[in-house]
């Protein structure tokens, strides 16, 4: 019964707090600290580097530099002198190194002129040819290689070195620069009709037939464009995919290119919103010219609602970037001559928000709806999902597609991928039918959580709020009756009650929402009648019937005082209505929500003992299921609703 937040805030621009400096944050340890010093990993990073590499090498050279100078050099004048007084017995002359050995033994080194001999240097010290002739100079010719690399060596290590810092830091900017270069360049995922292992059919995507026909004559203006364009047909330029979340939507594009055999360049709206203003209009131009040049080809925005939000409203705080990249997009797509040979596709789940200059003629003129698969299409897509998963024999995909209306392609995979995870942990080799019955409830409230224990309290007043919810279900007419009650957490629901619809319904009348919002309210009435308070529990529970409430009165025309008019969102702008309609909305909308808090209240206080058994039953078992609960309804005289009414599975759940 705690709150459910609503699925997902889709991506807007997280973009921004990633890209802030990363010294702002509290948590800049010691790491981020000192690559905010230098500006983040960037150039002056590097500079760091390249000091530290400095550092090194001078150390390096200066280790093999004491190697090579032998610490006992005398210089030249001491040599002299002693050559004078006999004390030195051999000279080996090695280029301009002296090699020196005395009488006594001992050998040090010197060094002479370079340019001039060895007897004509000691003769200028005043050596005499005599004193000289008594040691023995051998002279050492330096092997070839020796005496280059001594020469040069001085001369090159620094040259080198400069050299490879030139090296090094153009390498960084060209890095720079080409990123700096990229920026304005689409992000665009291209997938190459060659890459099998990417690639994606129709006969990938199940159901959405309607869908798939519609989309046949775009796959055929792709495969041949020139049969089209011979006969002057003009070929839509933007097809928009309507449909709820995981409906299949950005699969059934990437199905289209695949069957035409076209490139799909792909991007998604949400990153479009960028940092900078200017970048987004310069990715849709980038990202159009691949696509030409590529052509036939497909290019895909998804999300597009993320951009292409109605202007002008203030909605999303006025994104001057949002704007430029709408219209970019508009403009290129008006650019298009009817020869261009690229079909443009998008997709939203939000259609009720996107700036109707998108919709115009020429644009995405083309609109394609995804409906929530029904039955048939459950069965196919969970088909489609088994292909590479070994199934046990027990596995009847047609009951797990009963049981689960309501659920997207997407919840359906996930339920196929549940169920496979659940017989790999046992180390079993096939999927059985119990694993995917135990995976629907999952993937439709999450996890169960046991380890969340709730208080004594806690537990006996969810155990209330869920009976609530179940009574009222089973009481009112057009409610669903009910399938199952737990007080067992599953994702952020310290407890649920699943209720059983009549059939996939496709359409609701009044009756059908008037009940659906009181035994909603029935938790929330039974924590209040009976603990004489009001929890946080049932937040869930009242964002859902206020949503339904405002549609009923603002869409549907479902009430009385205001009649049969559907009115757009202030919001938005459009269709706008006056403050005073708009005082009466709200006024409906209570009066809606009070009177099914009044019907539900008179359930539970009409059927309290009811009430009290069904709380117990659930304090003690934690879990009810259908048949045990209708026991209970008939030990306290309510007939329960009609089985064979009942065509399926769980559907409506109320936390
Ligand atoms: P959307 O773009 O409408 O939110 P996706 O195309 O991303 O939905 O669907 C998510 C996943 O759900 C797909 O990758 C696929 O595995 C599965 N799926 C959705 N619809 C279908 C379908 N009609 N047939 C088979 N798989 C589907
Ligand atoms: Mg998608
Ligand atoms: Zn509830």
């Amino acid at each position: 019964m705690l709150a459910v937040s609503p699925k997902k805030s889709k991506n807007l621009p997280t973009d921004r707090q990633v890209k802030k400096s990363p010294t702002s944050g509290p948590k800049g340890g010691p790491r981020s600290g000192w690559k905010g010093l230098f500006g983040g990993p960037s150039f002056f990073g590097n500079l760091t580097t390249t000091v530290l590499i400095f550092l090194i090498l001078m150390s390096v050279y200066s280790l093999i530099s004491s190697f090579v100078q032998p610490t006992n050099e005398v210089p030249l004048s001491v040599v002299a002198a002693d050559v004078a007084e006999g004390k030195i017995e051999t000279i080996k002359v090695n280029g301009d190194l002296l090699d020196l050995v005395y009488v006594d033994g001992a050998t040090k080194t010197s060094r002479k002129d370079p340019s001039a001999g060895l007897p004509e240097t000691l003769a200028t010290y005043g050596v005499t040819p005599e004193e000289l002739a008594k040691v023995s100079i051998t002279i050492q010719g330096k092997s070839g290689f020796q005496f280059w690399f001594l020469t040069l060596a001085p001369l090159l290590l620094p040259l080198l070195f400069i050299g490879f810092i030139f090296w090094f830091l153009t390498r960084q900017v060209k890095g720079a620069g080409m990123q700096a270069f990229s920026f304005g360049q689409s992000k665009a995922r291209v997938i190459d009709p060659a890459d099998s292992s990417q690639r994606v059919t129709f006969a990938d995507v199940a159901g959405a037939r309607e869908a798939k026909e519609e989309l046949l004559e775009i796959v055929d203006f792709l495969k041949s464009p020139k049969k089209f364009l011979d006969i002057g047909a003009r070929i839509p330029k933007g097809i928009i995919l309507m449909g709820a979340p995981g409906t299949g939507k950005t699969l059934l594009a990437r199905a289209v290119a695949g069957e035409a055999g076209v490139p799909f360049f792909s991007i998604s709206g949400s990153e479009f919103v960028e940092m900078f203003v200017g970048v987004g209009a310069s990715r849709v131009r980038d990202l159009f010219q691949l696509a030409k040049k590529a052509a036939p080809a497909i290019i895909f925005v998804d999300e597009i609602d993320a951009v292409g939000r109605v202007r002008g409203t203030g909605v999303g705080g006025g994104n001057d970037e949002r704007e430029q990249t709408l219209n970019q997009i508009l403009v290129e797509m008006d650019g298009f001559e009817p020869t261009e040979k690229v079909v443009v596709m998008a997709a939203t789940n939000r259609p009720d928000v996107l700036d109707p200059a998108l919709l115009r003629p020429g644009r995405f003129d083309r609109r394609v709806t995804i409906d929530l698969p029904d039955r048939r299409d459950r069965e196919e897509i969970l088909q489609v999902h088994a292909r590479k998963k070994p199934l046990g024999p027990d596995v009847v995909l047609a009951v797990i597609a009963e049981r689960t209306p309501g659920f997207s392609g997407a919840e359906l995979y996930s339920l196929m991928n549940e169920g496979a995870i659940l017989a790999a942990r046992e180390n079993r080799k096939e999927v059985t039918q119990y694993d995917l019955i135990r995976s629907i409830e999952k993937v439709m409230l999450g996890p169960e959580r046991k380890s969340h224990l709730l208080s004594k309290r806690e537990k006996e007043l969810t155990a209330y709020h869920e009976a609530g919810h179940a009574l009222v279900s089973s009481i009112l007419e057009h409610a669903d009756p009910v399938h199952k009650i737990s007080v067992i957490s599953r994702g952020r629901a310290a407890g649920y009650t699943l209720k059983l619809p009549f059939e996939d319904r496709k359409m609701q009348s009044r009756k059908q929402f008037l009940d659906d919002i009181a035994a909603t309210l029935g938790g929330y009435v039974a924590e209040e009648m009976l603990f004489d308070d009001v929890t946080t529990g049932p937040s869930n529970d009242l964002m859902v019937i206020t949503a339904i409430a405002r549609e009923m009165v603002t869409r549907y025309g479902m009430s009385e005082k205001l009649g049969p008019i559907a009115f757009g969102d202030r919001q938005l702008g459009n269709e706008p209505y006056s403050e005073h309609v708009a005082a009466e909305i709200d006024a409906e909308v209570s009066r809606i929500i009070e009177e099914a808090k009044v019907r539900a209240a008179k359930v539970i206080s009409s059927h309290r003992g009811a009430l009290d058994a069904i709380a117990k039953e659930l304090i003690e078992k934690e879990t009810v299921e259908r048949a045990d609960f209708e026991k209970i309804l008939i030990a306290n005289g309510i007939t329960p609703k009609k089985k064979d009414e009942i065509a399926v599975e769980p559907v409506v759940v109320n936390f």
